[in-house]
Parts: structure tokens; C-alpha cells; sequence
């Protein structure tokens, strides 16, 4: 990943919300919030919020990404000391104080040679720009895109048996004219004339030389002759698509289910990033659910808790027969192995039956004289231990 030329310009973090010091948690709780916040799915046709959200997704792409974010640190350290190579349009204007220390005559300013600023100027200028596509960002590498985030609401069943959800998805998408390249139809984006596509030009200022970007084809090595009608030359285009989204069998509640390479696409041939959609499930009208477990509330009359019992329960599945012991307390809860919410993988997680012993409301004259026999029967006082 080259720093971009973004990257001496923009405080990702302000953008974000953040300081500098900032964790990985904090960043991405940051993103998760703004995307939200300015998702095109919920602004439809609101510019502004469409600008904030690409600031925030570009954002996110490089400080959500440590690697990318260290590098982005060292250019802000070099940006803070004035040092911007993109600064002006003769090259380096900015360049002059970390340069300072060369001098002499007919010196080539190699990049790569010069520790720090020069590791950063090799990755600036280094390759990579071949395949772009007819210098929709100048000066800049393949791009991998944006991750998107998407949200689907699923009946109970549809968690149980897993399901293929069509996803819409308003965004930057390549241009269904020119197919991303950005050249009108019948023609091809054609090397750049004054490059010869290397994207990049050796000037000659004073006793130095720099390779400075091409300012005809803004460093991709390509031109565009003429310019597709749809996208105007930049290859994308805000369009609505549909992503078929695999639900995994069992998804839980809150999951987030990747779909890879169904984001916003790549920019210099870079990969497109990845979709998120976060699955929300209804609840059952039965049973509860925690994990792969599910739970179930059975009522049990006082004669089969005492006497034990075997008891009809249903599941996800048809109906399990559940044997209630003799003795059992009310709250107990037994476990039904393997009937619970089916697994991604395999298997099941397990039916967690809890015995309700119900109370009658009201008593016939039989069941009362029988009730009052068993009082009868019954041993001393069974607070005995409470003390009072
Ligand atoms: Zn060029
Ligand atoms: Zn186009």
C-alpha cells in the first residue's frame, strides 16, 4: 500500500472523531458508528452524507489496517515537518527542508537512498500503477476498496435452516458502460503519451533531478482519449446492486456475515473490499435461544413432578418425549441432548426444558379432600430451617 497523496492532507483520525493515540477498538467502534450514521441506504440522495461517508471508509481503510496505519503515522510525522513531495505543482515545494542536506552539482535525487523520507518517497513512487485505471487517483498504487456494511432482518425459521438473502446496495460500483475503465465504448484507455507509461517523469530542477508524477496521466501510465459518457473518465458509478447473501445455518442474533469481495471496488486495480451484514433474527414464539441452545418453558401438574412423569415437549423438529423424574422441582431443567438450534458446522446444540409445576387456581370438592389427605401425611414444618 503507497501512502497517498490523502495522507499529507487529511487527519484520519479528526475524521473519525479520534485522537492520534487512539485503539484498534476505538476506531473501528468510530467507523462502525459513522458508516452507520452516513450509510447511502439510509441518506438516499444526500450528498453531503455520501462525501462523509467515503471520508470515513477511507479513513477506516487505513487506520483500521496496522500496517497501513504505521505508515500513515510516519507521513504525518513528515507532513507536520513541511515535508509534502505532492506540495505545488513543480514537484517537490514542500520537500526542502528534509532535502536540505544534499548539495552539489548534478546530484540525482534517488529515491531510496535516504533513510526515512526516502522508504517513503520509494513507496510513493514505486510501481504499481500500470494497471490503473486512466488515473482516477493520481499518484497513488492499487487501492483495495471500502468495506461496506449492510443489515437483514430474518424470520426465526430462516436462522434454523439458513437462507440466501438479496442484499441492495447503493455505491460506488465500476461504470456499467465502460466496464470501469473509463473509456468511451469502442475505444480502450491508450499509454500515455508522455510517460510512455511509467507514470512517473524525471525533471530537471537546478543541480537535481526528481521523477515527478506525470501531470498528463496524474501517475497511472494511461490516458483516456475519449472519456466514457456515463462516468465522465473515472471509471465508477454510484449505482444500486444486489449482493446474494449466504446466511449460514444456526446464525444468531447480532452475527456479522462476511461476504468477501462485495464491497466498494478496488481503484489502480486494486481488490474491492469486503460487504459485512449484520444479521438481526425475530424471535421464536416458543422458545428461547442462548448460543446454539434453545429453551423452553413446560407446564407439569403437581402429581407428575411428585410422582415423575413422561411429558410431550416440542421442537424445532417434531415432538421429543422428555421423562420428568419423579421429585422434580419446580425451575428444574433438563436437558434434551442435540435438539437445540442446528450448528453451521454440524450437529445441533442441545433443548433446555424447564418444569413449570402449576398450581390449581381453584380445587373441585374431590380434588380438595385429596389434597387435605395429603397434608395429612405431610412431615413437620418445612421452614423449619429459616428460623421462624
Ligand atoms: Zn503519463
Ligand atoms: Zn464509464
Amino acid at each position: 500500500m503507497a501512502p497517498q497523496r490523502e495522507w499529507f492532507e487529511k487527519d484520519y483520525y479528526a475524521v473519525l472523531g479520534l485522537q492520534k493515540g487512539a485503539t484498534e477498538k476505538e476506531i473501528t467502534r468510530a467507523y462502525r458508528k459513522l458508516a452507520k450514521q452516513h450509510h447511502p441506504d439510509a441518506n438516499a440522495g444526500n450528498k453531503d452524507a455520501e462525501e462523509k461517508f467515503k471520508e470515513v471508509s477511507a479513513a477506516y481503510d487505513v487506520l483500521g489496517d496496522a500496517a497501513k496505519r504505521k505508515e500513515y503515522d510516519e507521513v504525518r510525522v513528515m507532513a507536520a515537518s513541511g515535508a509534502n513531495p505532492f506540495a505545488g505543482a513543480g514537484g517537490f515545494g514542500g520537500a526542502g527542508g528534509a532535502g536540505g542536506g544534499f548539495g552539489g552539482d548534478g546530484i540525482h535525487f534517488e529515491t531510496g537512498d535516504i533513510g526515512g523520507l526516502g522508504d517513503l518517497l520509494g513507496n510513493l513512487f514505486g510501481g504499481g500503477r500500470r494497471r490503473s485505471q486512466a488515473g482516477r487517483q493520481p499518484g497513488a498504487g492499487p487501492r483495495r476498496g471500502g468495506d461496506l456494511e449492510a443489515e437483514v432482518h430474518l424470520a426465526f425459521d430462516d436462522a434454523v435452516r439458513g437462507a440466501t438473502i438479496a442484499v441492495q446496495l447503493t455505491g460506488a460500483a465500476p461504470c456499467h458502460t465502460c466496464g470501469g475503465t473509463g473509456a468511451a465504448p469502442g475505444t480502450v484507455p491508450q499509454t500515455c503519451p508522455q510517460c510512455n507509461g511509467a507514470g512517473t517523469l524525471a525533471v530537471d530542477q537546478g543541480p537535481f533531478s526528481f521523477s515527478q508524477i506525470c501531470p498528463r496521466c496524474g501517475g497511472s501510465g494511461r490516458v483516456v482519449e475519449k472519456p466514457c459518457p456515463t462516468c465522465g473518465g473515472g471509471g465508477a458509478e454510484t449505482r444500486t446492486r444486489e449482493v446474494k447473501v449466504r446466511i449460514p445455518v444456526g446464525v444468531a442474533d447480532g452475527q456479522r456475515v462476511r461476504v468477501k469481495g462485495k464491497g466498494t471496488p478496488g481503484s489502480n486495480g486494486g481488490p474491492p473490499g469486503d460487504l459485512y451484514v449484520t444479521v438481526h433474527v425475530a424471535p421464536h414464539p416458543l422458545f428461547g435461544r442462548k448460543g446454539d441452545d434453545l429453551s423452553l418453558r413446560v407446564p407439569v401438574t403437581f402429581s407428575e413432578a411428585a410422582l415423575g412423569a413422561e411429558v410431550k415437549v416440542p421442537t424445532l423438529d417434531g415432538s421429543v418425549t422428555v421423562r420428568i423424574p419423579p421429585g422434580t422441582a419446580s425451575g428444574k431443567t433438563l436437558r434434551v441432548r442435540g435438539r437445540g438450534m442446528p450448528k453451521a458446522a454440524a450437529g445441533a446444540g442441545d433443548l433446555l426444558v424447564t418444569v413449570d409445576v402449576v398450581v390449581p387456581q381453584s380445587l373441585s370438592d374431590e380434588q380438595r379432600q385429596a389434597v387435605e389427605a395429603l397434608a395429612a401425611t405431610e412431615p413437620g414444618n418445612p421452614r423449619a430451617h429459616l428460623g421462624v
